[in-house]
């Protein structure tokens, strides 16, 4: 079995809802299951910024499927979910990212393993440390360090709280 990390986000068509649907169909992939779930999070939108919060959460699973088998089911959910794209980091009903999968380290035309933005995104390494505290990332070695300069003003636990 593998153990994946998993990045959501959804800022359009009720994004809790999204997130919730989207963690329905991912417990219905065949030889998976969700181990942990992060809280919800709320987050500023980087990039492209007119446009609304996002709501961000990380989650774990084990799997005995392929990077590329998740990559193309993560693919038929998101297309299931209806997410339109448009712009390039712009608003979306549903992302799912592999963040990480195992300890390995993927490049494939489709996949970039570990996550190519995960560590400077506040929004993917807080949540991560929430469910992980003790993660291990390829080729990093002082996780403190990269934590410390995250941009945490950007991102608010659901129930209010300031992270
Ligand atoms: P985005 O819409 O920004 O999430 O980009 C989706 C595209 O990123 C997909 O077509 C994937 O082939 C590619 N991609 C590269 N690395 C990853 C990854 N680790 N997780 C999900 N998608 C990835």
């Amino acid at each position: 079995m593998h153990t994946v990390y998993l990045g959501l986000g959804s800022n359009q068509s009720e994004p809790i809802k999204q997130i919730k649907n989207a963690i329905e169909l991912i417990q219905k992939i065949e030889t998976s299951k969700i181990i942990k779930k992060s809280s919800l999070y709320k987050s500023l939108p980087v990039g492209y910024l007119d446009q609304p919060d996002f709501i961000n959460q990380v989650i774990s699973i084990q799997t005995s499927l392929s990077p590329a088998d998740l990559l193309e089911r993560f693919q038929q959910i998101e297309f299931q979910l209806k997410r339109v794209k448009k712009i390039i980091n712009g608003p979306r009903t549903i992302d799912i990212d592999i963040l990480l999968f195992n300890q390995e380290i993927i490049l494939t035309d489709d996949l970039t393993i570990p996550h190519s933005r995960m560590l400077e995104r506040a929004f993917v390494m807080i949540p991560l440390m929430e469910i992980e505290p003790n993660i291990l990332i390829p080729k990093i070695s002082n996780l403190k360090e990269i934590l410390g300069k995250l941009d945490k003003k950007t991102l608010t636990k659901i129930d209010g709280q300031s992270v």
